[in-house]
């Protein structure tokens, strides 16, 4: 086996092949159309040789490293040796019972809890493929802006890594994740503005100072490293897809994430099948529901939601997450602050997972659809538990 079988890029919107061994992040044409406060254009997305991995697969153990191993986009060698992902995956008839009790039947509900990575989120997954594309290029920092998961993940991943985390982090960020981002030694920037502000002044920082920008999908790696879950929750079904992911959305790199590894997956003709996500939004925060559905792109006009990991005005992925969900036929529901809230305390009392409330986004969105009829009662559905409880606790429950 090869140590790594990616060969480069590919704009998703233009679809300008490109190649780079140093550091890359939009198309050099459609990423100068970009302006700070809108989604990103020019998003890259990673390929990789198929039809080799397609043959290595069929010559090796099919086992989790193995696959990981051959749509990584960078060699093993330079991950930091902390353990990340390999998250449980698991049948919940509990919560089966639970949706049933209040009408609504879905025989065969998943959890897939990402909340148990070190940071507490699906976020360390991103990190960690950015710490080791940084220590592959030799770089002696890498730099983010995050309301949060990001942030935590990256003080966490740069520590394991011994290298320095630079984190531009906007007012309102939840103490919690400030408090994971100071215990880690990452240097923490508080911008005195929103995140685009925040945003904006980390590509400051590197165009001035150098480093890797870890910012959410504005470097290809950071769905790369999203990517695994799907590959994960393909091992750990028995090489099966199942028939819908719920993952709850901000800025939609996720929900990318998630189905690039199963695109990957299906390129590489290890499966035929691609799942469909359903994409679960705050109502004030419907960016990227509010675009699939109209097809016209407006920000959200105020996000003002408990959920805060998914409270985005401009998400960045918003282009490639709209073009996906045509293409694997997902659909994409709003929930209220009321029902994430109600959805947090089922989750935790029916299955003993204590999410985050964005996290709890997806039970939300779950029983949406189940009522609307767009999930039927046979079909495989795994519920992406996003982030850990403890980083936003309401202490006056
Ligand atoms: C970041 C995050 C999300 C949303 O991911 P996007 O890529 O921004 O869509 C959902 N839940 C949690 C806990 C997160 O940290
Ligand atoms: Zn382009």
């Amino acid at each position: 086996m090869k140590d790594t079988y990616f060969t480069g890029y590919k704009c998703i919107d233009c679809g300008k092949t490109m190649h780079s061994t140093g550091i890359i992040y939009l198309c050099d044409i459609c990423g100068k159309k970009y302006k700070v406060g809108e989604p990103l254009i020019g998003v890259l997305e990673a390929y990789y040789d198929y039809d080799k991995i397609g043959e290595e697969w069929e010559k090796c153990d099919k086992n989790l490293s193995n696959l990981l191993q051959l749509f990584s986009p960078v060699a093993v060698e330079y991950f930091p040796e902390i353990p990340v992902g390999n998250t449980p995956f698991y049948q919940s008839l509990r919560l089966s019972s639970f949706l049933q009790n209040k009408g609504m039947n879905l025989e065969s509900v998943w959890i897939k809890n990402d909340a148990l990575n070190p940071s507490g989120s699906l976020k360390d997954r991103a990190s960690y493929t950015m710490t080791a594309e940084a220590k592959k290029l030799g770089v002696d920092k890498i730099v983010t802006a995050s309301t949060g998961n990001a942030a935590s993940a990256l003080a966490a991943m740069a520590a394991a890594a011994g290298i320095k985390a630079v984190i531009f982090v906007p007012a309102g960020a939840p103490p919690a994740k400030i408090a994971q981002i100071k215990i880690h030694g990452a240097e923490l920037i508080k911008v005195d503005g929103d995140y685009d502000k925040a945003f904006a002044q980390s590509l400051e920082y590197t165009a001035k100072h150098g480093g890797l920008n870890r910012n959410t999908a504005y470097h290809p790696f950071t769905i790369e490293g999203k990517k695994t879950v799907s590959l994960e929750i393909f091992i750990q079904n028995n090489y099966k897809v199942p028939e819908w992911i719920v993952v709850p959305v901000g800025d939609g790199v996720i929900l990318t994430g998630v189905y690039k590894g199963f695109a990957d997956l299906k390129r590489a003709g290890i499966t035929d099948k691609m799942p469909r996500l359903l994409a679960v939004q705050a109502d004030s925060s419907d960016a990227i529901v509010n675009y699939w559905e109209s097809n016209k792109y407006r920000n959200a006009i105020k996000p003002d939601t408990i959920a805060d990991s998914i409270s985005v005005s401009a998400p960045s992925n918003a282009r490639w997450a709209r073009k996906l969900m045509i293409e694997t036929n997902s659909k994409g529901v709003l929930v209220t602050d009321e029902e994430i809230m109600t959805a947090q305390k089922e989750l935790a009392q029916t299955t003993g997972v204590f999410a985050e409330p964005a996290a709890s986004a997806s039970l939300a969105g779950l029983k949406t659809a189940l009522k609307n009829g767009i999930i039927q009662p046979t079909e495989q559905t795994v519920l992406l538990i996003t982030g850990h409880g403890l980083k936003a606790v309401n202490f006056n429950l």
